[in-house]
């Protein structure tokens, strides 16, 4: 634990849990988008699936930008958020005729973040009974298909 007393080190150590392991900061090149999930590159914005989804459809969007704060994202991000998600939105409905949506973020560890330090948008969709069957058996997920299908049926809507 002597790191605790070793400022430069705790920066470091910040600075790696930050960025360097930070599933949300993607690398320019998008050649491996397709192993990665991601769907679609916008300008401030990508889309992905989450890789521990609550349910089949559950993806994300999010800031290029390492921001932790959704408060310091540009107008520009924001508006181009708020744009996919609802692009989202239409592709899952397309896809899998959800009866309804959670849309929405986790702001810090407290409220559910589990990665607190970038910001990202939640699009999940949701199925009359799905929230009652998962109560029961607790924390199992209801996953009848594998992410690479998801990947290939909600790919064709973000192409242009
Ligand atoms: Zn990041």
């Amino acid at each position: 634990m002597d790191y605790l007393w070793s400022p430069w080190r705790y920066q470091y150590i910040v600075n790696i849990k930050n960025t360097k392991h930070c599933v949300f900061c993607i690398d320019s090149s998008a050649e491996s988008d397709e192993k990665k999930f991601i769907l679609f590159r916008g300008k401030y914005n990508f889309v992905m699936l989450n890789i521990f989804p609550y349910t089949t459809g559950h993806v994300l969007v999010s800031p290029y930008e390492h921001v932790s704060d959704f408060s310091d994202c540009s107008p520009e991000q924001t508006a181009e958020m708020m744009q996919l998600a609802k692009q989202c939105k239409l592709a899952l409905e397309r896809s899998y005729e959800p009866n309804g949506f959670n849309i929405g973020m986790n702001v810090g560890k407290c409220a559910g973040a589990g990665v607190e330090h970038h910001v990202h948008l939640h699009i999940v969709p949701r199925w009359i009974g799905d929230a009652n069957f998962m109560s029961i058996v607790g924390e199992s997920r209801v996953l009848p298909e594998t992410l690479e299908v998801t990947y290939q049926k909600l790919r064709k809507f973000f192409k242009e």
